[in-house]
This record gives C-alpha cells, structure tokens and sequence, in this order.
C-alpha cells in the first residue's frame, strides 16, 4: 500500500479544480508518479472534466460521480479481471 494514498485522492479534485498552493500540487504530482491507482483516478477525472467542458454542461449528478469513483476505488483494490 502507498503511502499518502488518501490525502492524494483528496487532493486531486483541488488540484483540477487548481486550488491548491504550489507545493501540495508537486506533492501531489510526485504522489501520482509512484501511485498507480491514484494516476488513475487523477487520468479518470481529467478526461470527465474534459467532456464535461466540451459539451459546456454543468457538473454531472452526484449520484453518478459517485458510482464512478466507488469503480475507480475498485480498480485500485487490484480486483480487476485482466
Ligand atoms: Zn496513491
């Protein structure tokens, strides 16, 4: 297990949101490189912000977000299927 994990997740969304302070943001980064899982959680919500902006929506329902990172919270416990 990697260290930092929870505090990385948690700051992901600040740093998309680019609310967070320099330094967190190269901890954050620096977290990512080593963290499969949390550079997949960070990609994930890159690429939903990214449609999201392209289609010029407002944020999608919670309940849906929610969904989707209870699937990335699964792909990171290494219970995939490949
Ligand atoms: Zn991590």
């Amino acid at each position: 297990m990697s260290q930092g994990c929870e505090h990385a997740v948690e700051y992901v969304y600040q740093y998309l949101d680019a609310e967070l302070t320099w330094t967190r943001r190269v901890r954050i980064r620096w977290h990512l490189r080593k963290c499969v899982a949390c550079d997949g959680a960070y990609s994930f919500e890159t690429r939903l912000k990214a449609v999201i902006r392209e289609r010029g929506r407002e944020e999608p329902p919670p309940e849906l977000m929610n969904r989707l990172r209870a699937l990335i919270r699964e792909e990171g416990s290494g219970s995939a299927d490949s």
